[in-house]
Order: structure tokens, then C-alpha cells, then sequence
């Protein structure tokens, strides 16, 4: 299905009687029937046919129509957040005595998920360097059931190669998921090549105006069913059908932001590759990046992310940098309009800047859609200023 299709029109078009150019919000927790069998019927098919709101809901249908044509599976579920998606995925595929492979820095929370929650019901896992994706099929044993890849990967933008994995797995009955928040679907299919299950912080590129939290999960329709009855339906970590209706409006102007971020984000690598001031630029689309090959087999194009190591290695000038930005806002997250910046020294104790192996000069930027001039002079001021 081409994109306009899907942006435009897939799931809207027969679901509504007048043919609203924007369709309706379904401000409703609850679904009334006409007769008990209408009912029982709807409570059968409680993911299709509206029933109860933490189950299905008309307007957060079309959405989830839209993402599973967008990552090309057969179905979509949507979340309140990335990490309700992830957690709903990744406890669907584990029990006790299991073990998985992991990327050996996932996003926060994923790997504070698989840590402090996972271990206490005895699920084992072993982290792997992202860029070596031998080692993540060799760390398998008998009993690994899943492995979780992020490609690329936070911060690092390590990427795998995800068809030599998936094969493997498919061949060992190991589950793979991928996080591909990063690539966006329009930049990474990862079910062409066979991953299982894909999960997005939909709060970034996909929702993209820094208005709300969201996540999602795109897979097959045997992995779906088992995943809305189970993780789904008892987590109960739903997305509200207004912010699923704030997602439908994003989604018109995802090929158009991308394009702008993008184009935005090789202007400023370009301009921070060679600076003296910058020990390392790590970004998917520079010259120096380590996985040109899987790069492009896999990538279509780069969005807005990248991160910086100062060459200066020390809390001031990592501080003083931060200080003089004023385009590019300090703040996590990513995705949205708005250029930002995020130290890595905000998520270390005091007691740890100057040890060695910290990166204390580690800045991550996500360009946003504002001018690259701008954001160019910006950078520029404050390197300056170090
Ligand atoms: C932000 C992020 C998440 C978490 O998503 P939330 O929507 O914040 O819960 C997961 N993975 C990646 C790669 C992210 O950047």
C-alpha cells in the first residue's frame, strides 16, 4: 500500500458514514448493545468490535491500522507509553528459567525492565555488544527464548544485522523484537526481514510534537492475539482515544517531518565531523560511522539523532557548552519540532565525572525541524564558549 494511502485514508474512508476529513474522537470508555447476542458477540471479538475502551475503541482502530501497514505486519496494538510496549512485549515471550539476549545498552528503562523486574521471576539474560551481532546469536543457549535488539541502538547508534539474526532465530524458535523508534518506519522495515515483534516510543517521531506519550507494537496476527489477551487487556496500558486521534493527525506530516529533520541533522553533523572542539561524532549517516554496509543495506535515511563527545573531558566545559546553547533546549526525549540536548553527565553521580571510563563530554542532540542555519550558529556559539 503506497504511503498516502496509509496516512490518508487507511481505516477512515468506510468506518464513518458522512466521510469526516478528520475522523471522530470516541470520547467513550463503554459500548451499548441491542440485544444480548449483539452483545456477546462484540465481547468475542472484544479487539475489533468495540465492546469496552481498554480493549478496542473506533478512533484508536484506525491508528493501529496505520502503524501495522507502516512496519508492513498484519496487525498493531498502541500504548500509553514506548516502555508500556516494550514491557507488554517482552513479558509475553518470557517465564521463569528462561533466557534472553540483549543489546548491551538498550534504552534505560528497557534494560532497568529486564534487570530489576524480569530477574525476580528467575528470567536470565545476557547483554551483548550491539555492533556484533555474532556474538548476540552465539550468546544463545538452549534455553534463550528471545532476543531483543535495538538498531540502531540509543546514543551509539549501533546497528545490527538484523536478517542474519532473524534467520538464526527463526531457525532456533527464538522470538525476536526490535525497538526501531530510531529508524521510524518509514526509514526501517524490520518484519521484511523476519523480526517477530517491532516496538516504537511512539512518542517520538511518530506522535512528533512533544505533546504526548505513546507507544506501539507491530507483529504477526498469532503474536497479536496472544499479546491482547494476555499482556494487553490485564496491563491495561491503553493509549486514550483523544491522544489516539492526536497520533492520526501526526501521522499526515511524519514523510514531511522526517524529510525535514533529516535534511536538517546532515547539515549539523557535517558541521560538527571535523570541529576541533569535537573528539567523536556518532551518527549514522557520517563519514566515520563504523557500519557503513549494514548501514545502507538497512537504513533509508537518518533522522535527527546524534551524539557528541567533547574534546574537552570535564564537567565545566561539558556544563559551559550546555549553558550557552539557547536553540537547541536541554531535555530529554526526542522527535518533536524542537532541537534539544542532552548531557549524559545528568544521568551520572557527581562522584563519577572524572573517572575515566564515564563520558562526562557525552552530548546527545536531536535536531529538530528549525532552521539548520540557526541551529548551526547556535552550536557554534557555544563551542566557542568552551
Ligand atoms: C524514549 C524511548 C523509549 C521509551 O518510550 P516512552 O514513550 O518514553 O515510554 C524506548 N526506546 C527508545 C529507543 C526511546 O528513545
Amino acid at each position: 500500500m503506497d504511503k498516502d494511502q496509509i496516512f490518508y485514508h487507511l481505516g477512515e474512508d468506510e468506518a464513518f458514514q458522512d466521510h469526516p476529513a478528520s475522523p471522530p474522537i470516541y470520547q467513550t470508555s463503554n459500548f451499548t448493545f441491542g440485544s444480548l447476542e449483539e452483545m456477546a458477540k462484540s465481547l468475542q471479538s472484544e479487539d475489533k468490535i468495540p465492546f469496552y475502551t481498554r480493549g478496542a475503541n473506533p478512533t484508536t482502530s484506525i491508528l493501529q491500522q496505520k502503524l501495522a501497514a507502516l512496519e508492513n505486519t498484519e496487525e498493531a496494538l498502541v500504548f500509553g507509553s514506548g516502555s508500556a510496549a516494550i514491557t507488554a512485549a517482552v513479558v509475553s515471550q518470557v517465564k521463569a528459567g528462561d533466557h534472553m539476549v540483549c543489546v548491551d545498552n538498550p534504552y534505560s528503562w528497557t534494560k532497568k525492565l529486564i534487570d530489576k523486574i524480569l530477574t525476580r521471576f528467575n528470567v536470565a539474560c545476557t547483554y551483548v555488544d550491539p555492533s556484533d551481532s555474532q556474538a548476540m546469536i552465539d550468546a544463545c543457549k538452549d534455553n534463550t527464548v528471545l532476543i531483543y535488539m535495538e538498531s540502531p541502538n540509543s546514543w551509539t547508534y549501533e546497528m545490527q544485522d538484523i536478517q542474519l539474526i532473524a534467520d538464526f532465530a527463526k531457525a532456533n524458535s527464538i522470538t525476536t523484537i526490535l525497538d526501531n523508534s530510531c529508524a521510524s518506519p518509514l526509514y526501517q522495515q524490520p518484519a521484511t526481514y523476519g523480526v517477530d515483534i517491532i516496538v516504537h516510543s511512539a512518542t517520538k517521531y511518530l506522535s512528533g510534537h512533544s505533546d504526548m506519550v505513546a507507544g506501539a507494537l507491530c507483529t504477526s496476527k498469532a503474536i497479536y492475539q496472544k499479546i491482547f489477551q494476555g499482556e494487553f487487556m490485564t496491563f491495561g496500558g491503553i493509549l486514550s482515544p483523544f491522544e489516539s486521534w492526536l497520533m492520526i493527525r501526526s501521522l499526515r506530516t511524519l514523510e514531511m517531518r522526517m524529510e525535514c529533520v533529516t535534511k536538517n541533522a546532515l547539515e549539523v553533523a557535517d558541521f560538527l565531523e571535523n570541529h576541533p572542539k569535537v573528539e567523536r561524532l556518532f551518527f549514522t549517516h557520517s563519514k566515520s560511522f563504523a557500519q557503513g554496509e549494514l548501514r545502507d543495506r538497512y537504513l533509508k535515511a537518518a533522522g535527527g539523532l546524534m551524539t557528541i563527545d567533547l574534546k574537552e573531558k570535564d564537567f565545566s566545559t561539558t556544563e559551559n557548552f550546555c549553558n550557552t546553547l539557547e536553540r537547541f533546549k536541554l531535555g530529554c526525549s526526542w522527535g518533536g519540532y524542537e532541537s534539544l540536548a542532552f548531557p549524559a553527565a545528568t544521568t551520572m553521580s557527581s562522584l563519577n565525572y572524572d573517572k575515566a571510563d564515564t563520558h562526562v563530554n557525552r552530548i546527545r542532540l536531536y535536531v529538530g525541524t528549525e532552521s539548520h542555519e540557526a541551529l548551526i550558529q547556535d552550536l557554534t556559539n557555544a563551542l566557542n564558549s568552551i
